[in-house]
């Protein structure tokens, strides 16, 4: 049997009609098939590879830590360099109240994690999720979800969940003195790249504030640069009480982390002792490959380059059949008549080279979350390609 057999025969699926790309090796911005058929990576692994795969700083930074020490014991009992180092990095690019980062091995965990600190914390247990977010898929993360379709077969999940609508002030008032914390993705993902404004964003940090509701800010997807700032809520003049990250965060590698103030973080501590742990959580390879991507975001000043590059995108892409561009930094969704028309110009463009990809909640729109070192010329060539497969379908 080839690869491809076996894994469908041997791996589990999560849909009847994956990809199945064969990938043997990926370098900055491309990916290489078995026959060596390169693809431009338009989507970087869903925001993974913000700067690139295999940075040659983070190929450094994993071996010089491999040849020191792999896993030495569960999060939490030593202190390891690459943990303390990453964890210094990260609060310095926050402000002062987020000081104290809890490591993680995902997304989903970080969400988990994020959940029980707020309960424990506020001793409530009511959580305000949002119709159409996406936190994850353990079963934390899928009882806030706001995708009723995703979550019936898995119910009885998490009680006292409560979706609003994202953007809509309205809805704030369900915040109430029971609500342990609302979770909001800064930009939403899997809906398609949804934005709210600056007044929104004020009046749900005030409404939590007046509360006591902790303020969750998932940016697992939109952090760490994609949007054109460190954080995509620096867009918006305020600040979480917990803040969520992961996917681009690793260079590549797993991890994640929920972020918070030390005193709010130290409940995690007592009442019960070890009341949140995990045995590979900011494992050491992971860790030091997050401290290089934090370093290269830094240095080689890619997320300055971000809005001008957003810019070229959206001057590029217009054609008729395009129904609307959201986009927040490099995080964009290209809007079609129907999921069957998309469907034809992601093949196109696959066959041409470019992989492009859908949104778990919005099968019209295309994802494009390119690695934030794609060139202009790359940009140009990518929409080229985009409008011309527009072209040749029906
Ligand atoms: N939150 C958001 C906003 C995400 O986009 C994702 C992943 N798509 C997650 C959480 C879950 O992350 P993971 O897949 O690493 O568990």
């Amino acid at each position: 049997m080839n690869n491809r057999q076996l894994f469908l025969k041997h791996l589990g699926q999560t849909s009847e009609f994956p990809l199945a790309l064969e990938i043997q090796r990926a370098e900055g911005l491309y990916m290489y098939d078995k026959d060596d058929k390169a693809y431009l990576d338009l989507i970087s692994g869903i925001g993974v590879s913000s700067i690139g795969h295999r940075h040659p700083k983070v190929i450094e930074a994993i071996k010089a830590q491999i040849d020191k020490h792999l896993h030495v014991m569960v999060y939490g009992e030593f202190v390891t360099a690459p943990q303390v180092q990453l964890a210094h990095a990260i609060t310095k690019t926050l402000p002062e109240n987020l000081d104290n980062v809890f490591l993680v091995n995902s997304g989903s965990e970080a969400t988990e994690g994020a959940l029980k600190l707020a309960k424990r914390h506020t001793q409530r247990s009511k959580i305000i999720s949002f119709e159409n977010a996406y936190h994850g898929s353990t079963s934390g993360a899928l009882s806030i979800a706001g995708d009723e379709k995703l979550k019936a077969p898995f119910r009885p999940l998490l009680p006292d969940i409560h979706q609003i609508r994202f953007g809509e002030s309205n809805d704030l008032s369900q915040i109430d003195k029971d609500t342990a914390a609302v979770i909001i993705e800064t930009v939403q993902g899997e809906a398609g790249v949804r934005y709210a404004d600056v007044d929104y964003f004020e009046s749900l940090r005030a409404k939590c504030t007046e509360t006591g509701a902790l303020l969750v800010m998932d940016e697992i997807q939109c952090g760490f640069g994609r949007t054109g700032k460190f954080w995509a809520f620096e867009h918006y003049g305020i600040i979480p009480d917990i803040l969520l990250c992961a996917k681009g965060m690793g260079g590549g590698m797993p991890i994640g982390a929920f972020i918070s103030s030390k005193s709010i973080m130290h409940d995690l501590t007592h009442d019960p002792i070890l009341g949140h742990i995990t045995t590979f959580g900011g494992h050491p390879v992971s860790a030091a490959a997050s401290l290089a991507t934090v370093q290269v975001l830094q240095e080689e000043k890619l997320i300055e380059t971000v809005a001008v590059k957003e810019q070229l995108f959206l001057s590029l892409l217009n054609h008729s059949k395009i129904k609307e561009v959201r986009s927040v930094g490099l995080m964009m969704a290209i809007e079609f008549e129907s999921f069957e028309y998309l469907d034809q110009i992601i093949h196109k463009l696959l066959e041409e080279g470019i992989l492009t990809d859908w949104f778990l909640f919005c099968d019209n729109s295309m994802r494009i979350a390119p690695p934030l070192t794609i060139t202009s010329e790359e940009i140009k060539m990518a929409c080229n390609k985009i409008l011309q497969a527009i072209d040749q379908v029906n």
